[in-house]
């Protein structure tokens, strides 16, 4: 096999390269389909409230190289800290010498011959496959059916129930296959049958024309925007409007669960996860099932029970962690103390002498300062501080449109899934499973 000449080995998938390149094609059935950049996701909903925070997972991935090792990490991250009704889905990304594969749920991946199925899993199974690769279909809707050649997924999110992948022979040619000759037309992978796939419908129903939704571009990186503009001028940003922005990605708990749920986030590699043991008292209200929470709360951060109906008592208790700030990379530290950012956050006496801690932004581009922001915790909000930094801090919170710059100096309280930006890097804040109101009532 001669994995170096991709032109002369047309039948298969031999690199990330290859990956980029090949056709996409989906299949009709239930389900959201995405592909930005290298990152493929399947999810097995059409609701958006269910998709977007995986969606929102898949495009910081891909914001950031679309690598798969990150992919993996992420999503395993976002699984282990989830309520665990997240929908059954399938996501993908090269990674070095292959292809890297989550799967969570009744979804289901074939790889040449091999299935990679969450179902039947009590968690999720992850794999890096091998390149090179003949073929692969991605399914969540074992009733779906190939569209065939006339689709082809080059980049966004459409309702599909399931996708194959093939290299891309005529990668220009896409057009012309619309009306050219069905026998030059590749063949559409059969969907393998993970599950006892119905017998064909007499005729597949065309299900509506996936409709490209507005590809919800990233931003580019901020180096794009170098050299910095001139402090209170607006980003310049690409604006392209995110299509599940406006989606609130918030799950409440069902609230006749009480079974008691761990705040904190479980995560496969424990050193992953950087917590300070530092105690701090806040005046909070307990529910019935005694969780102490944000007396803004409309329901338990924990258990999710109403507390609208008993009589709220203040008191003094020791604040739980206000959730956790997501690297890139797949690190995590948890918001039981405040952290400085930066390139060296270490030399900094507020570091050294164990006030805060420190998160080192690693980046080539010399646009991150030693200490280049702060996140404090006021109370029960998450403050993010501009620490006067050359190049500026960036915020995109979950409901807005485009990237901001802060002002220098300047600070604000963060909302769930808010993502903040220091030079190429960037880092997602999020509240555990349980959702608080937490900075919603807070300006
Ligand atoms: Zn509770």
């Amino acid at each position: 096999m001669t994995p170096h000449s991709p032109s002369h080995a047309p039948s298969q998938l031999g690199s990330a390269a290859d990956w980029s390149a090949a056709a996409f094609a989906p299949h009709a059935g239930s389900g959201t389909l995405a592909r930005l950049g290298g990152v493929v996701l399947l999810v097995a909903s059409t609701d958006p409230a269910a998709v977007a925070p995986l969606l929102d997972q898949a495009q910081m991935v891909a914001a950031n190289g679309g690598d798969g090792r990150q992919l993996v990490r992420g999503f395993a991250l976002q699984l282990s800290s989830g309520a665990g009704d997240e929908p059954a889905f399938a996501a993908l990304a090269p990674h070095g010498s292959g292809l890297a594969v989550i799967v969570s749920g009744a979804a289901s991946v074939t790889v040449d011959d091999e299935t990679i199925t969450g179902e039947g899993s009590l968690s999720w199974v992850e794999r890096l496959v091998p390149w090179p690769i003949a073929r692969l279909v991605a399914t969540v809707d074992p009733g779906g059916t190939p569209l065939g050649a006339l689709y082809d997924l080059g980049a966004g999110v459409i309702p599909a129930g399931g996708v194959s992948v093939s290299v891309d022979e005529t990668p220009t040619m896409a057009m012309s296959q619309v009306v050219g000759d069905a026998a030059s037309i590749p063949d559409p992978a059969p969907v393998p049958a993970p599950a006892p796939a119905p017998a064909p419908a007499p005729e597949p129903v065309p299900v509506p024309v996936p409709v490209p939704v507005p590809v919800p571009v990233r931003p580019p990186a901020p180096d794009v925007v170098a050299p910095p503009t001139p402090a209170g001028d607006r980003p310049v940003l690409a604006a392209m409007p995110d299509a599940f922005a406006s989606f609130d990605s918030v799950k409440l708990r069902d609230l006749e669960d009480d079974e008691p749920v761990t705040p904190l986030p479980i995560v496969a590699d424990q050193r992953d996860v950087q917590a300070s043991g530092v105690v701090s008292e806040v005046r909070g209200v307990f529910c019935k099932n005694r969780h102490f929470n944000d007396p803004r709360v409309l329901f338990c951060a924990v258990c999710g029970i109403n507390m609208v109906q008993q009589t709220p008592v203040l008191v003094n208790g020791e604040r739980p962690p206000l959730g956790v700030v997501v690297l890139d990379d797949g690190a995590v530290f948890q918001l039981d103390t405040d952290y400085l950012l930066g390139r060296d956050p270490d030399a900094d006496d507020r570091v050294r002498h164990g006030d805060c801690r420190g998160i080192s932004i690693i980046d080539t581009s010399n646009m991150v300062s030693r200490v280049h922001a702060r996140l404090e915790l006021r109370g029960w909000d998450v403050v993010l501080v501009d620490n006067t930094s050359t190049n500026g801090t960036f915020v995109n919170s979950p409901k807005a449109v485009e990237w901001r710059r802060m002002a220098a100096g300047g600070d604000e309280v963060l909302t769930p899934g808010t993502r903040i930006r220091i030079g190429h890097r960037t880092l997602a804040f999020n509240t555990h499973g349980g959702q608080s109101a937490a900075g919603q009532s807070v300006s």
